[in-house]
Parts: structure tokens; C-alpha cells; sequence
């Protein structure tokens, strides 16, 4: 089985009919990127930027950081990279950052959040992403965005900055794309109002799971409550699909859900045009996707959408998968 999957490395991604996504890795840092290339992936739809600032006893400087992009971005090459600013605070804490103890710390001070709070600390990252970005292909992905006026507010912010990084050296080459995780409903639910200032949306079903649902995903009393197959998910992720594509833009998924193989078909029907998981999952999915037919995937969207809960989604897709094998 193992050797089957292997077959699909160099392969395109593409359904049996032809529709082509892009399958990338989430990484933590640099030295994830060999097994994202050897596992076939052709694009790092997620770098998550927090473990460069966990490993790090102080605040990583420019320089460090830079240096880490820099090398994430030269060894991917032309293929895109998403850059995940900062997403600490919820469960993640730093050791030279004062955080104060919260009530509610997955609906407090965390990710965009907490950047946006700490000037200094986001226009570290901001400086650095957009120096390294003459090396690659890179894609700035905000984190936990709520409202569009804080996706102004970092628009605005990274005008400044590469205003400023110009006039300290105008031979800088800087292009960059920018792009929101969805992950939070209120976002979701304005997608149409987003799609309109990104180049692109990543929807993060880990955290818009745990906020649709309101059920701490660290909990395990109510796990059961983590229902990616819930016809309520599926409808934000539609709306999501739809707002971008109305507007030319794509939208990929980074959450656990996107490496699920019951999920594909599904999330095919529902517009999906990249998805990003951990490496080792690449392979199986896209021998999955080569199995796939559009009309199919389309009619699975369709019916789960008009469902009533997860169980009913659930068993329609295990019989479509059943007669795929
Ligand atoms: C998500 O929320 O789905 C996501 C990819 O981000 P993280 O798991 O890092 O919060
Ligand atoms: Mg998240």
C-alpha cells in the first residue's frame, strides 16, 4: 500500500475528471520542508510561525527570523509559501512575554490579537517576512481575524513598514500576498466584505469548530462537540468558497480536516482549491482525489448540506466511499 501512495509523488493533483487543487504541507519550521517536498507536497499552505518563538529563550530578532523565511522560501522555490504570522496566546505562551492571566484565553488576547496589542513584537515579524520575501513565493496569512477593520489595520501597517524598509534600501525586491485564516464565524459569515481586500482565504477548522460549536477543543468532556461534518460547518465552509471565488480569489483549508480522507469528497463538492495538512497525509489524498469525479462530489455537497446533523452526513459519505474502493 505503501509503495501505491509512493506512485503519486510526482503526480498532479487532480480528480479523475480532471480538477486540479493544490496539496501542501503545514510545517513548523525549516526543517520540516524536506519531508513536505519528499511527501509530494507542492506548497507549505501553512508555516506556523509560533515555533520559531517557543524554541527561542528571548524575542527572535529580525535577523533570526528573516534567516527563517529566507530558507523556508529558497528551498520551496516558485512553489507558494503561507507564512502564518504569530499565533500565540489561547494555549500557547512564551516565557519573555508578559501575558496576563485570563478568563477565557481561546477568546482573549491571542493571535492577530495579541500582535496587534504588541506593536513592537508584530513589526518584527512584519519587517522580516517582507525582506525575505524576494526568495520565494510568499503568502502572509493573518490568524484569528475577526473584523475587517483589523485586516486594514495590518494593510496599513505593512504599507508603512515596506515604505520604510524602501528608504533603507530601495534595491529591496518586495511582493508578497496577503491572506486571512478563517476560523472564526463572524469572518466567515462576512466573507463576501473579506474576499474583497485578500488575496486568499485558509479556513482553520481546528479553531472554527471550536468557535462554532462554542466547545473548547482542549476539552475533553466535549470532544463530542468537534463535528467537522456538522451540516452548520459545512454551510460556513460553502459560504467561505463561494465568497472567494465570486471574487477570483482561492481558498484552501489548513485545519486537521483537510488531511481527513472521509472529508475529500466532500470538501471537492463544497469548491476547496487547496488543501494543507501534515506531510505524511499527502500522498493518500491525492490517490484518493485521482478516484473522484466532480458531478459526484457535488451531489455529496449538495445532500449534506440540506441535513440535519454530523451522523447523517457521516453515513452518507461512508457508503459513497464504500463503493469507490
Ligand atoms: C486551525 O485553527 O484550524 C489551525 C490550522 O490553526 P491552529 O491549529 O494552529 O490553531
Ligand atoms: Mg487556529
Amino acid at each position: 500500500e505503501k509503495h501505491y501512495f509512493k506512485t503519486f509523488r510526482d503526480k498532479k493533483s487532480m480528480t479523475m475528471d480532471g480538477r486540479h487543487v493544490e496539496l501542501g504541507a503545514n510545517i513548523g519550521g525549516v526543517e520540516d520542508v524536506d519531508s513536505a517536498l519528499a511527501n509530494g507536497a507542492e506548497c507549505i499552505g501553512l508555516f506556523r510561525t509560533e515555533f520559531l518563538y517557543m524554541e527561542s529563550k528571548v524575542h527572535p530578532s529580525e535577523e533570526v527570523q528573516y534567516e527563517a523565511y529566507r530558507r523556508v522560501l529558497e528551498k520551496m522555490g516558485d512553489k507558494p509559501v503561507v507564512v502564518r504570522t504569530l499565533d500565540i496566546g489561547g494555549d500557547k505562551e512564551l516565557d519573555y512575554l508578559k501575558m496576563e492571566h485570563e478568563l477565557n484565553p481561546f477568546l482573549g488576547n491571542r493571535a492577530l490579537r495579541l500582535c496587534l496589542n504588541t506593536p513592537e513584537l508584530f513589526r518584527t515579524q512584519l519587517r522580516a517576512l517582507l525582506k525575505a520575501s524576494r526568495w520565494g513565493n510568499l503568502h502572509i496569512m493573518l490568524p484569528m481575524v475577526a473584523t475587517i477593520d483589523e485586516l486594514r489595520e495590518v494593510k496599513g501597517l505593512l504599507e508603512e513598514i515596506e515604505k520604510e524598509l524602501l528608504e533603507e534600501d530601495a534595491s529591496l525586491g518586495i511582493g508578497y500576498k496577503l491572506g486571512i485564516m478563517v476560523e472564526i464565524p463572524a469572518t466567515a459569515i462576512l466573507a463576501d466584505v473579506f474576499a474583497k481586500e485578500v488575496d486568499f482565504f485558509s479556513i482553520g477548522t481546528n479553531d472554527l469548530i471550536q468557535y462554532t460549536f462554542a466547545a473548547d477543543r482542549m476539552n475533553e468532556k466535549v470532544a463530542y462537540l468537534y463535528q467537522p461534518y456538522n451540516p452548520s460547518l459545512l454551510r460556513l465552509i460553502k459560504m467561505v468558497a463561494d465568497a472567494a471565488h465570486k471574487e477570483g480569489k482561492w481558498v484552501g483549508m489548513c485545519g486537521e480536516m483537510a488531511g481527513e480522507v472521509q472529508a475529500l469528497p466532500l470538501l471537492m463538492g463544497l469548491g476547496l482549491d487547496e488543501f494543507s495538512m501534515s506531510a505524511p497525509s499527502i500522498l493518500r489524498i491525492r490517490a484518493l482525489l485521482s478516484k473522484v469525479r466532480m458531478e459526484d462530489a457535488a451531489q455529496l455537497a449538495e445532500a449534506a448540506l440540506g441535513m440535519e446533523n454530523q451522523e447523517q452526513v457521516g453515513t452518507m459519505i461512508k457508503q459513497y466511499m464504500d463503493k469507490l474502493e
